[in-house]
C-alpha cells in the first residue's frame, strides 16, 4: 500500500468526526488494488462490515461479488468503499453531518486510486456526485467528466429487497465492460459541478 494510503486508512481508524464513531465496532475504510480501474461506491457499512471492518461481506456483498462474476470480475480486481466509513446504528439513513465529515475520505481516497470508472451504489452514493439526480431517471448512464466516468447503478442491497430492482441491476452492471472498452471515445463533459448545473443526465 502506498504510505498515502496507509495514512488515510490510519486517519479513518482514529477518526471522531462524527457520533458514528462512538458507536462502531470497527471503523471501514475500504478495500481493494490501489491501481483498481473501477471503483464500487456503496453508501454506509452494515452489521457484518462493522464487525470485521471490510465493506461489502454480508448479503449485498455476496449478490455484488456475483454481479462482478457475471462480468468477469473478482472482487479482488476492483477497489470496494462507503460513503461513510461508520456504521450507522440499526443501519439507519447516514445524516447529511455523518455524510459530510466523511467527504474529505472518499474525496482523498479517489485522488489516490484514480480510477477510471466510479460505479455509485444507490442513492446516497449518487447523490454524493450528483445531488440533484435521481437514480430511477439516471441509473445505467455514464458520464464522463474530467477524464472520469461516473456511472450510477441502484444498490444491490434495494435490488435484493425489490425483485423488480434485480434485473434492472444486473443489466447495468454488465454494460460495465463495454464502458471501460470505450472511454477514449466518450466526450467529456468537463467539471461535474458545471455539468450538474447545465442537465441531469
Ligand atoms: N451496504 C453498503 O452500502 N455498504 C456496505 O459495505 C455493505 C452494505
Amino acid at each position: 500500500m502506498t504510505p498515502e494510503l496507509e495514512q488515510l486508512y490510519q486517519e479513518i481508524i482514529g477518526c471522531q468526526k462524527c457520533i458514528l464513531s462512538q458507536s462502531r465496532r470497527n471503523p471501514v475504510p475500504g478495500e481493494g488494488p490501489e491501481e483498481a480501474e473501477i471503483v464500487f461506491i456503496g453508501e454506509a457499512p452494515g452489521f457484518h462490515e462493522d464487525q470485521q471492518g471490510r465493506p461489502f461481506v454480508g448479503s449485498a456483498g455476496k449478490f455484488l461479488e456475483e454481479l462482478l462474476a457475471s462480468i468477469g470480475f473478482r472482487r479482488e480486481d476492483v477497489y470496494i468503499c462507503n460513503v461513510i466509513k461508520c456504521r450507522p446504528p440499526g443501519n439507519r439513513d447516514p445524516l447529511p453531518n455523518e455524510i459530510e465529515a466523511c467527504q474529505p475520505y472518499l474525496d482523498r481516497q479517489l485522488a489516490l486510486i484514480r480510477p477510471k470508472i466510479v460505479v455509485t451504489l444507490g442513492r446516497f452514493s449518487l447523490s454524493r456526485f450528483f445531488p440533484n439526480a435521481k437514480i430511477s431517471t439516471v441509473h445505467g448512464r455514464p458520464r464522463k467528466m474530467e477524464g472520469i466516468i461516473y456511472y450510477p447503478v441502484y444498490h444491490p442491497a434495494a435490488a435484493l429487497h425489490q425483485p423488480r430492482w434485480r434485473p434492472v441491476v444486473e443489466e447495468d452492471f454488465k454494460r460495465i465492460p463495454e464502458i471501460l472498452a470505450q472511454i477514449e471515445g466518450l466526450p467529456d463533459e468537463g467539471p461535474r459541478e458545471n455539468a450538474e448545473q447545465l442537465s441531469l443526465f
